[in-house]
């Protein structure tokens, strides 16, 4: 009898334990999945090209950077405390609260030019810190007697990056057409034939399309989600990021090869 008795008080007991632990993990939970970042608008995007040693004065510096510069610009973000993450994490932080680290910002290179391979890669390793890379695919792997300014990396060059988990590959159209002025159908090439090379080439999702010289209307959103977009990016300095109709469209701070490290964090503050 006496034993019966004990049983029942243990199982009550255990049961209080059992309340207790539970409570204690939806709290422990709810802590862990809660977002660092308090305004998804307030994350910074960084618009580079190319990187080269000797930038002339004939050639633009919204264009252009050297290696120096561009190693001064990290430094700078990492003694600050910014913490670089992908448009893909991103994207999960909006649409399913996926924590963030602090003082998140994403760092983006446009064209696909073969100095990002040369120089941006090995830096941003050596950082710690990681890019996205919008690719015009018809000029994977071209060179400067293949009609464009500057060199472009390769698919084997791209697939390298993106395995190393620092570089992501994204759609910057395939033959860098301006989205403003374009027929539906010419825009509708130009966004699912860049998603479906890379899909095909990379083995992997494109779900980020970043429009040449910005060009944006509400037809290419439009179409940008039909071709399976998340993701819409544009040019320009505004703050305003945008979430609407089940597609995101972010503004980038397009950043001026002279810029010093006080320069450039002005501008991240002023975004
Ligand atoms: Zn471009």
């Amino acid at each position: 009898m006496i034993k019966a008795g004990k049983i029942k008080k243990e199982q009550k007991k255990m049961a209080k334990n059992i309340f207790f632990a539970a409570a204690l993990m939806v709290v422990i939970t709810y802590i862990i999945t809660t977002p660092v970042a308090s305004a998804v608008e307030k994350i910074p995007i960084l618009l580079y090209h190319n990187i080269k040693e000797v930038i002339q004065a004939d050639e633009d510096l919204l264009l252009n950077i050297t290696p120096r510069n561009f190693s001064l610009h990290l430094e700078t973000l990492k003694k600050n405390g910014y913490n670089t993450i992908s448009f893909n994490e991103y994207y999960e932080y909006i649409e399913k609260s996926k924590p963030l680290p602090s003082k998140p910002i994403i760092i983006s290179f446009d064209d696909g030019y073969i100095s990002n391979y040369f120089y941006a890669y090995p830096m941003l390793k050596r950082s710690g810190m990681k890019a996205t890379i919008f690719v015009v695919t018809s000029r994977m792997g071209a060179k400067v007697n293949d009609g464009v300014v500057y060199e472009h990396f390769s698919w084997k060059e791209a697939i390298e990056m993106q395995d190393s988990g620092i570089i992501d590959i994204e759609s910057h159209s395939d033959t860098h057409r301006d989205m403003s002025n374009s027929s539906i159908s010419d825009m509708q090439f130009e966004m699912r034939r860049s998603k479906y090379l890379i899909e095909k080439n990379m083995d992997k999702e494109c779900n980020i399309f970043a429009f040449p010289y910005g060009g944006n209307t509400l037809e290419a959103h439009n179409l940008g989600k039909n071709a399976g977009y998340k993701v819409l990016c544009l040019l320009g300095d505004a703050k305003a990021s945008n979430y609407k109709n089940g597609i995101v469209t972010l503004q980038r701070i397009t950043i001026s090869g002279d810029w010093t490290g006080a320069q450039l964090l002005k501008a991240i503050g002023e975004n």
